[in-house]
């Protein structure tokens, strides 16, 4: 079969069961793929060809004895911020180029125990911080859609592979939005989990109370599959929460969207650097789910202005303080020659970790400083919980919020912009991990470059199954899910 990266993973599952094809073959099918076309995309970092085959092999077994998991046999491919054992961990970091984990991440461990299927590692920005995937000392990875446009980010290794057809599910992280904008620029559908219900053990650390891993893929329905893998407690982690998951497969259902009150917060739509373009395919979409039997309600979220300088307080405190671990001594990149201990601290951070990581180590170092800790860094969580607030008194009257999951679509790649218009970029993400909320793009269409636009939606705290139900509605009376880049299409 010549197309069976064409298929959900619904129907990947089917066809394993039913023999149609074994995972070896869907495997070696995707090892293929990413042979011939990821040298154009370079989404992944690190290809696991000769481990995969093994656990094909497996899983094969299985399917054979009639004991296989649902997912049994079907590949993906994990960010390179979850932990692998045998296989090299690096965050997209100097720093971490030659990092083999010693364990696997509950992520890795809980996809690898139900027998998916790992192809490898994804590109990211070093640490999870950026917005286009350049940040990586790996180099830059390519938009399906436009190959001189960036991915986005921090996940946009996950999102290349996915939209190129290089892997059929992926999972991501999101700090402040790195699941949802590079899944927004790239056409696919991302879902950021509340804060607490995917261990966050074995995720290399960059800010830990906003850090969150999730599901990136074509549809919700297929996200939805590698929830019911990835969520739930882990005592390993002691901030995720033990709390009943759901079975978000059997809970998507056609009728979410039926008189689902849709908040529209003034002030998302008024933002100065929204694109018309992606404007207009918001708004289409709502329109949609307005026809499905949603009501759109206005509302208020007056903090909005807040949610850049909050978060670029909070995110490189908290940065600063985790990334302190890299000291040259015990893993990690060492400078040659150390004169003293000083000096191998000093030159192995100066070289092992790159420009845009330093300047948030140096501005959260400075945020936490004796004197400046309550004018910078105590404001910035006072002023979170306000943020936090103004949502959940719009859930007072609103069932989910709806926002653009990023103001533009894909830069150029090295278009260079300053660090603040970046930061300006992650206006619609930010707020929902300062508040630990969940929220879900889908794709609603494209602009006149024929590059992806995402709707966003916001749910209360766990309401997972009901985004992904709403999502999965919307996909089953639109078409934009299955619209594919070129470089998808082509077969090998
Ligand atoms: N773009 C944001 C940042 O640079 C969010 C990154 C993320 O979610 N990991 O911090």
């Amino acid at each position: 079969m010549t197309d069976l990266h064409r298929l959900s993973i619904r129907e990947l599952s089917e066809g394993l069961k039913q023999a149609q094809f074994s995972s070896r073959e869907l495997t070696e099918h995707y090892l293929k793929r990413i042979a011939h076309l990821d040298p154009k995309v370079k989404s992944y970092v690190t290809v696991t060809a000769e481990q995969a085959l093994a656990e094909a092999d497996a899983a094969d077994a299985a399917l054979k004895a009639g004991n296989a998991h649902a997912l049994a046999g079907i590949p993906l491919a994990h960010k390179d911020i979850f932990c692998t054992q045998g296989i090299k961990t690096t965050a997209g970091s100097k720093m971490l180029d030659n990092f083999i984990s010693p364990y696997d991440a509950t992520v890795v461990a809980k996809a690898k125990a139900v027998g998916l299927v790992t192809l490898g590692k994804v590109n990211m920005d070093e640490f999870a911080m950026g917005s286009t995937s350049e940040n990586s000392y790996f180099g830059a990875t390519s938009n399906p859609w436009a190959l001189d446009r960036v991915p986005g980010g921090s996940s946009g290794g996950s999102a290349a592979a996915v939209a190129a057809d290089l892997a059929p599910i992926a999972t991501g992280t999101d700090t402040g939005g790195s699941i949802r904008q590079p899944a927004s620029f790239c056409g696919l559908t991302g879902l950021k989990p509340t804060y607490g219900r995917v261990s966050r053990f074995g995720m290399i650390a960059y800010a830990s109370s906003l850090d969150q891993g999730g599901p990136m893929a074509r549809s919700a329905a297929d996200c939805a599959y590698l929830m019911n893998v990835i969520a739930g407690h882990d005592s390993k982690d002691s901030t995720s929460v033990n709390k009943d998951v759901d079975d978000y497969v059997a809970k998507l259902n056609g009728t979410a969207v039926k008189g689902l009150r849709i908040g529209i917060p003034k002030q998302y739509f008024n933002v100065a650097g929204l694109d018309a373009d992606v404007k207009a395919r918001v708004e289409e979409s709502l329109k949609k789910l307005e026809e499905m039997g949603a009501i759109l309600v206005e509302i208020d979220l007056n903090m909005t202005e807040a949610y850049v300088p909050t978060y670029y307080l909070i995110a490189p405190a908290e940065a600063s303080s985790n990334l302190s671990r890299y000291d040259g001594v015990r893993y990690g990149y060492r400078c040659d020659n150390p004169k003293d201990i000083l000096d191998l601290y000093k030159r192995s951070r100066s070289e092992g970790f790159g420009a845009e990581v330093q300047r948030r180590i140096l501005i959260g170092t400075y945020a936490l400083s004796a004197g400046y800790y309550d004018a910078y860094y105590v404001k910035a969580q006072k002023v979170r919980r306000l943020i936090q607030q103004d949502f959940l008194k719009a859930f007072e009257n609103v069932d989910v919020i709806a926002a653009p999951s990023a103001p533009t679509t894909a830069y150029k790649i090295g278009a260079n912009l300053s660090p603040t218009e970046m930061y300006l970029g992650d206006i619609y993400t930010l707020a929902v991990n300062l508040a630990g909320l969940p929220a879900i793009n889908a794709p609603v269409g494209f602009d006149k470059d024929s590059l992806p636009v995402g709707l966003q939606l916001i749910g209360n705290y766990w309401s997972e199954s009901q985004l992904l139900s709403i999502v999965h509605q919307y996909q089953q009376n639109t078409d934009w899910h299955t619209k594919r880049a070129a470089i998808a299409e082509e077969n090998v």
